[in-house]
């Protein structure tokens, strides 16, 4: 191989580990990005799955007029995120039948497209096409935003990473507001397909008395639909700062919570989150996870992350300390996307993620937590490394 990527990032021996093998080129394509042929994407967006932007976009670029896959899989079954970028040298061409990932130098592995959910092509009772309502993450975890909306926005106070307003005027793929009726619906239909394991779910900044209630009517309607007495899965609302709120989060049926810290470091959560750290501070959203591991139970309680935009030791800091109280993280890989305000900004090397996480992963498995598969697994979603470290790890 050569000793430098394009990027300039030492690679002697990128992929050469067969251990973390899989690890090593997630954590490059989700860095660098990558491309597919014309002839690879045949059948995406009728036989295989397409992105249908749900909440943000995490291309290096907008592609409004393609079809592209919304993740995939490599040989040991890791799902990644797709991640348009021309510029990669990353490609994925098809090859006698077999779709080829090649780093443009030489040929990687073999990777499978996922199926198309047969709900894309369906509508609820009320008329709406489902997949404006919900969409596939990963192989197994169906995701809804309940509302598209965020306040912040509006004073310029977005996080520094989020393009939530630009995904959605760039490809108005989805509802705005969706209904408890038609999300229980196309929950209904998921989970009879068979590859639904899991929901994910979040909304907008809203009221917290006013969310509690919304998102208790749509676990009821999950629940109902899907025939379930609890749902597996776990709400991403905003965070809760009253224990007993928390217990109503829990008494709607989902089975686990989690909560969109982004960043560990305080100060840099305050400037890279200006108005989110002004609503909820760093202590606050902190004290919401504490009580929700006490609610939900140890291993069922998640903080989300923004991970690359702060340094490394913060960010273990930060997975040190939920992971001795019993709480789960899911660490996203950022993407620097059109319509942010980091947009054109580089993400840190793929060795520094894979490094990073697989000393989150020791922490984690030292500390006991229960990994909470059952609620949110590696198949799940394509942008974070943190399952697919533990998974290296011996822990799944
Ligand atoms: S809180 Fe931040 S990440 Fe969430 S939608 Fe608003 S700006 Fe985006």
């Amino acid at each position: 191989m050569s000793n430098t990527d394009y990027l300039g990032h030492s690679n002697t021996d990128l992929f050469e580990n067969s251990g973390t093998k899989y690890l090593e080129i997630k954590a490059e394509l989700l860095t660098v990005g990558l491309e597919a042929t014309p002839a690879a994407l045949q059948g995406v967006g009728t036989s295989y799955k397409a992105q249908n932007h749900g909440l943000f976009g995490w291309d290096f670029e907008n592609h409004v007029d393609l079809a592209v896959p919304d993740d995939f899989e490599l040989p040991d079954g890791t799902i990644v995120q797709f991640r348009k970028n021309r510029r990669s040298p990353y490609l994925i061409d098809l090859r006698d039948g077999k779709l080829v990932l090649s780093n443009g130098k030489e040929d990687l592995c073999t990777v499978k497209w996922l199926p198309q959910p047969e709900f894309y092509s369906k509508k609820t009772s009320s008329g709406h096409d489902m997949v404006r309502i919900g969409q596939l993450g990963g192989a197994d975890c169906l995701f809804f935003c309940y509302q598209n909306y965020c306040s912040h926005f509006a004073r310029d106070e977005q996080c520094l990473f989020c393009n939530l307003v630009s995904t959605s005027d760039t490809y108005d793929s989805v509802m705005r507001k969706k209904s408890p009726q038609d999300i229980g619906e196309v929950a209904a239909e998921a989970f009879r397909e068979g590859e639904t394991k899991h929901i994910m779910m979040t909304g907008g900044c809203l009221n917290s008395q006013k969310e509690i209630e919304l998102v208790s009517r749509i676990v009821g309607s999950i629940a109902e639909h899907i025939g379930r007495e609890r749902v597996p899965g776990t709400i991403l609302p905003s965070p809760a700062k009253r224990k007993e709120d928390l217990q109503k989060y829990y008494d709607s049926g989902i089975n686990g919570i989690g909560f969109s810290l982004e960043i560990w470091d305080e100060k840099m959560y305050k400037a890279v989150c200006p108005g989110k750290s002004k609503s909820v501070s760093h202590d606050e959203f902190v004290q919401s996870v504490k009580h929700a591991v006490d609610i939900f139970g140890e291993g069922n309680a998640w903080a989300v992350f923004v991970a690359g935009l702060e340094p490394k030791k913060t960010f273990l800091e930060g997975i040190r300390e939920l992971s001795s109280i019993g709480a789960n993280v899911l660490p996203f890989v950022w993407a620097p996307n059109p319509g942010s305000k980091l947009e054109g900004h580089r993400a840190p090397s793929s060795e520094w993620y894979v490094e990073t996480m697989l000393e989150a992963a020791d922490i984690v498995k030292s500390a006991g937590v229960p990994p909470g598969t059952d609620n949110h697994c590696f198949r799940c979603d394509g942008n974070s490394l943190l399952h697919d470290a533990l998974r290296v790890r011996g822990v799944e």
